[in-house]
């Protein structure tokens, strides 16, 4: 009885562990599965990444939606046609289409990369305290941010918060902070970047709103330089000119946890890179980063020049440049092309989105 009950029992387990090991031979054959669809859709070919950028490049080269931004006088006179697309995976190799060399100021796809440097200069933990990461769901140039969320710089991603970054950079001048946030830049696009005078110039002499903006920071106590110090620098920051080669460099960079692929130096520790790559997904598109991590579930960065960089983390950057912009400020061509490559290439980070 003892005897045939043991039987039985060991019948039972041997019986259960067949159907285990087929469930285990199940379970590895779709874990195996899944983990060659995620490689396939993470990594595709140089191929699919050529063809990507070209179909993206060729499918809205005639979008004429959208115009130049105009509160920046200079920015009316940025041909309105140009058109480039791009792809830069983490080892630094290029995927091209259209207008690669045309220099175009850097605006608000700046704000990301002088994060990184308080981040990497003092902390996230500074970061964090002494700016904040709360998306606005406002304008990149709300004053009304400041008057109804306390922490009043709110995020380094709309002005407020990236004139707060810039005037936390710790120097002994306005020219070293000038250097210093000049370098960082040219540090994540690995050469030379020039200033654009005349669009420094222009925005700067057109700046009341930005003023208005450092004045308020200033008496609230989330401003930690003189106001017209930060001012200038922050609109030199925004006046850097770029073209989409640099820019794809500049988010292969962020792909690449933190170190440049050309260069091989390391901009931003890789453990900062996922809190940075965080606040671009909340609040990289200002009123507009529901919608857009909705439609392209990328983290990414616009600026009213035109350009947008989106990062695949640990993987590549997709990146485009097109003076005409929506309502919100972002570049109707950049954000259409991209987004439509992440669905190609199925990369959004909660699953393939489909365009
Ligand atoms: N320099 C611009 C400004 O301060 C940047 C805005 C943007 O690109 N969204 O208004």
């Amino acid at each position: 009885m003892v005897q045939r009950s043991k039987e039985r029992g060991r019948n039972r387990r041997n019986a259960m562990m067949g159907v285990y090991r087929k469930k285990v031979g199940v379970v590895a054959a779709v874990a195996a599965l899944s983990v060659f669809v995620v490689e396939v859709r993470a990594e595709p070919a140089p191929a699919d990444f050529q063809r990507a950028v070209d179909q993206a490049y060729a499918k809205y080269k005639d979008l004429k939606e959208g115009k130049n931004a105009d509160y920046i006088p200079i920015l009316t006179t940025v041909p309105s046609d140009l058109y480039g697309v791009a792809i830069a995976t983490r080892d630094g190799t290029l995927y091209t289409a259209g207008d690669m060399d045309y220099r175009f100021s850097i605006q608000s796809v700046s704000k990301p990369f002088t994060a990184a440097l308080i981040m990497q200069q003092q902390s996230p933990e500074v970061l964090r305290e002494k700016i904040g990461v709360e998306p606005t769901g406002l304008p990149f140039n709300s004053k009304m941010a400041l008057e109804i969320y306390d922490d009043r710089s709110v995020n380094p991603m709309v002005n407020a918060g990236a004139i707060s970054a810039v005037s936390l950079v710790k120097a002994g001048s306005e020219k070293e902070r000038w250097k210093i946030v000049n370098a960082n830049l040219e540090a994540f696009a690995g050469g030379k970047l020039p200033l654009l005078e005349e669009v420094y110039t222009s925005e700067y002499e057109t700046a009341w709103g930005n003023r208005g903006i450092a004045n308020l920071l200033y008496n609230y106590g989330r401003l930690y330089c003189d106001p017209e110090e930060a001012l200038r620098v922050y609109t030199k920051q925004c006046s850097v000119g770029i073209n989409v080669k640099d820019l794809a460099i500049m988010g292969a960079t962020l792909a690449n946890e933190g170190v440049n692929p050309i260069t091989g130096q390391k901009v931003l520790d890789a453990r900062h890179v996922p809190e940075l790559l965080a606040i671009m997904a909340t609040a990289g598109f200002y009123d507009e980063s529901g919608e857009w991590m909705y439609s392209a579930g990328l983290p990414a960065k616009t600026g009213v020049g035109g350009g947008i960089v989106a990062v695949v983390p640990g993987h590549f950057a997709i990146v485009a440049f097109s003076p005409r912009l929506n309502e919100a400020g972002n570049s109707v061509r950049s954000m259409r092309a991209i987004r439509w490559i992440a669905g190609e290439l199925g990369v959004g980070l909660y699953g393939a989105n489909p365009e």
